[in-house]
């Protein structure tokens, strides 16, 4: 299987090729050149299959550049019950991504019991071990460098630790983290993982990390890397549990279901899309934003307008504050039939902060072909959700699983089991969660007392040459 890219103009190359790497050379995003097919008698031989059997026999499909017997390695270190502990008390951490009934016919995916506690964590695992072999295999080390407003740097962080050849250089607003936020990355103690906090804003840590990569021999001669979200292997790994859903949810291949996922770069649900092109039955892909709607207003019109960083809300679904959605361009490429130049010109306009309206070209017409629709949730939709699914069930769910259960409720039909993906548990948004219920979610296990564990960090100006000596300082 190779890669090639969304803008059409990059050589093709193998899955450990671009694993450690960003964007294409063209600016574009990578995909596999076809989709591998998933028929009747697959379905059936994964009806019996746990997570990791599932895994392999999917990833297998699309990693073919490493030794079976290795990935199946890589794989049974990825996904334990051991990392994925902090279910729920009703379902069971043993499968790993258990589904959860609300009523039937509507279901919670439970993405979120690995070690941040947040279904990033279902990729990042994965990638931690697969960056670790495959540095290894090539000699090569690498100093990631990112920025975070609080999940993706903690769930690359718990990944990272402890991984040989890869050092993990994390910048983070001082002071503007929850607490529980910053006592999950900072309490970590590994040599390798280094915690910048940057008196400043997210955007401040944001453009420092830009900076840094747009100095290419700076960046070359320090092997600055990524694991940001348009990374493939991310989307990769996320493919799985949309069939370990579509299984656990039904009986027969006949069966169709529609899943429900809570977006912002458009990452997890482009790994349904991607399923669903593998031949997964599913009937709708649902879109749920916050009030950062820049998707939804796609689904709704055929219009991609994103906004800039100036005209995106600070909401209390904050791992869906978005501008703009950097896996988007993979969904808009096969709406366009494989059509890289197409691809290109689009985002052309984009890239000049502009935006591109599909319906003239016809492609709008084409999306309800790939099954998706989209539905928004505001801040009082979002707690009358979470306060619903308490008096109702007894279950607490997270702000951006509100957001995504409020959609799905709009968008359920008779007959076809609804999927909303979980993305975090409760525990990491408590301030919200108080404003909802007027009470505390439960710590999981072993997270209870995070906070009065000593923290390990530095704090810096945020200066791009500050960042550049302390990276230099600390791994030579
Ligand atoms: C990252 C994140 C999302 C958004 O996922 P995308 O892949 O960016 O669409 C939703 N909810 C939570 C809790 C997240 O951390």
């Amino acid at each position: 299987m190779k890669y090639i890219s969304t803008r059409g103009q990059s050589p093709a190359q193998s899955f450990s090729e671009i694993l450690l790497g960003g964007l294409a050379p063209d600016g574009g995003l990578y995909l596999p050149e076809s989709y591998p097919q998933f028929g009747d008698d697959e379905l059936s031989e994964m009806r019996s299959m746990n997570y990791r059997d599932l895994a392999f026999a999917i990833l297998q499909r699309l990693v073919t550049d490493i030794p079976a017997a290795d990935l199946r390695t890589i794989i049974d270190k990825a996904y334990t019950p051991e990392v994925f502990c902090h279910a729920r008390v009703s379902t069971d951490a043993t499968d790993i991504t258990p589904l959860l009934t609300l009523e039937p016919g509507l279901h919670l995916l439970c993405l979120s019991n690995g070690p941040t506690i947040a279904f990033k964590d279902m990729a990042m695992q994965l990638l931690g071990h697969l960056f670790e072999y495959v540095l290894a295999k090539t000699g090569r080390h690498i100093n990631i460098l990112g920025a975070t407003s609080g999940d993706t740097g903690s769930a690359a962080e718990y990944a990272m630790r402890g991984k040989q050849a890869v050092n993990v250089f994390m910048l983070s607003p001082h002071e503007k983290m929850s607490r529980f936020q910053t006592a999950q990355m900072f309490s970590l103690q590994d040599e390798n993982i280094h915690n910048i906090a940057v008196r400043g804003v997210f955007d401040d840590c944001q453009d420092m990390v830009k900076a840094v990569s747009n100095d290419h021999a700076f960046k070359h001669a320090n092997h600055i890397g990524a694991v940001n979200s348009i990374n493939w292997g991310r989307i990769a790994a996320q493919v799985i549990y949309y069939f370990k859903g579509y299984l656990a949810a039904t009986k027969s291949n006949e069966q169709q279901v529609s899943f429900c996922v809570p977006s912002g770069n458009f990452g997890n649900i482009c790994a349904g899309h991607i399923a669903r092109m593998m031949g997964l039955p599913v009937k709708h892909l649902v879109v749920a934003t916050n009030e950062n709607d820049v998707l939804d207003e796609f689904f709704r019109t055929g219009v991609y307008r994103p906004r800039g960083s100036a005209n995106t809300y600070h909401t209390s679904s904050p791992s869906m504050d978005i501008s703009k959605a950097s896996n988007f361009e993979r969904f808009v490429y096969d709406l366009a039939g494989q059509d890289g130049a197409q691809v290109k010109e689009l985002w052309q306009a984009v890239d000049q902060g502009g935006a591109f309206d599909l319906n003239a070209s016809g492609l709008f017409a084409r999306v309800k072909d790939f099954g998706f629709q989209s539905g928004s949730s505001s801040h009082a939709e979002r707690m009358a959700t979470i306060r619903n699914t308490w008096g109702q069930h007894q279950i607490m769910i997270d702000t951006h699983t509100a957001d995504g259960l409020k959609v799905a409720q709009e968008r359920r039909e008779a007959g076809v089991p609804m999927l909303v993906l979980e993305t975090a548990l409760p525990a990491k948004f408590e301030d919200a969660m108080q404003e909802a219920l007027q009470m505390s979610p439960d710590r999981p296990i072993g997270l209870e007392d995070i906070e009065s564990l000593p923290q390990r960090f530095e704090v810096l100006d945020a200066d791009v040459d500050a960042v550049k000596q302390l990276i230099v300082a600390r791994t030579q």
